[in-house]
């Protein structure tokens, strides 16, 4: 797949799957703009491993649960060429716990973390989109969103609705030449799984047709597949990475 010259913004694109699709991205020739909360060693960490690639990555500290931070983050990434040609909204958190014991901070933090950006950061890149009638967005959700995970009713809500959002926006800038899909991984080796009980993760691994835990890359290969122009005529869909565990 060949990225030249186009311009990819990924929110939390310096660690887990977000760094993996950031230099997918790269490597296939995008100026890719990669957007963090805090971790500044991990946003240096990924220029390095950028340098040699035929594309780029900039790293852009931009808190994408506002508005202010979405828009910076947008405008930056457009800054160069006027518009932006792919969103991948990867940015995510979890929180869990049983319901019954459930911190109602947890609860908000979830929603706030997983949904908003989603609102934000679509908004303001659709309107760059809008203007070239061409874009490609994809939108991180989980097998939690579809087949639902105890422990995890907070973040198995904001992922289901990342699925009916995308339907929904798909829908509506389908007209204007802009595609939304999503791909729902599974259980991949990043900080989020291994901050995970690992008997649990062993568990729902060892359940999985193959029988292993998956590899951000291999997530991005999805990522990058759905926004290329290979993809030019699917819209709407959810594409589960998930090893066969669903
Ligand atoms: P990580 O915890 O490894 O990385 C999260 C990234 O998001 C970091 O770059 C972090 O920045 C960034 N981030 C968090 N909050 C914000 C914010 N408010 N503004 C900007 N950036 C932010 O996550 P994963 O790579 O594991 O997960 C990526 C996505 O994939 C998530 O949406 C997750 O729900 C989903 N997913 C992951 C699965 C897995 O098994 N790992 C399975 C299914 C879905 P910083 O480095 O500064 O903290």
């Amino acid at each position: 797949m060949n990225f030249t010259d186009t311009t990819v913004v990924v929110t939390g694109g310096t660690r887990g799957i977000g760094r993996s699709v950031s230099l997918a991205f790269a490597a296939a020739g995008a100026n890719v703009h990669a957007a963090y909360l805090q971790n500044e060693a991990a946003a240096e960490d990924l220029k390095v491993a950028a340098a040699a690639l035929s594309g780029s990555i900039t790293t852009i500290r931009a808190d994408v649960t506002t508005g202010d931070g979405a828009v910076s983050l947008i405008d930056s990434a457009a800054a160069a060429s006027g518009s932006i040609d792919v969103l991948v909204n990867n940015a995510g958190i979890i929180r869990d716990g049983y319901l019954a014991m459930m911190a109602e901070s947890d609860w908000d933090a979830v929603l706030r973390t997983n949904l908003s950006p989603l609102f934000h950061c679509c908004k303001w890149g659709v309107r760059k989109m809008l203007a070239r009638r061409q874009g490609a967005i994809v939108n991180l959700s989980s097998i939690a969103g579809i087949s639902g995970t105890p422990g995890q009713t907070n973040y198995a809500a904001t992922k289901g609705a990342i699925i009916s959002f995308s339907k929904a926006l798909a829908r509506e800038v389908g007209p204007m030449g802009i595609r939304v899909n999503v791909v729902a991984p599974g259980m991949i080796a990043t900080d989020m799984t291994a901050g995970l009980k690992q008997d649990l993760v062993e568990r729902v691994v060892s359940g999985s047709a193959l029988e292993r835990i998956g590899q951000p890359d291999e997530v991005a290969a999805a990522v990058l597949f759905l926004a290329s122009r290979q993809a030019a005529y699917i819209t709407g869909q959810t594409l589960v990475v998930d090893g066969g565990i669903i």
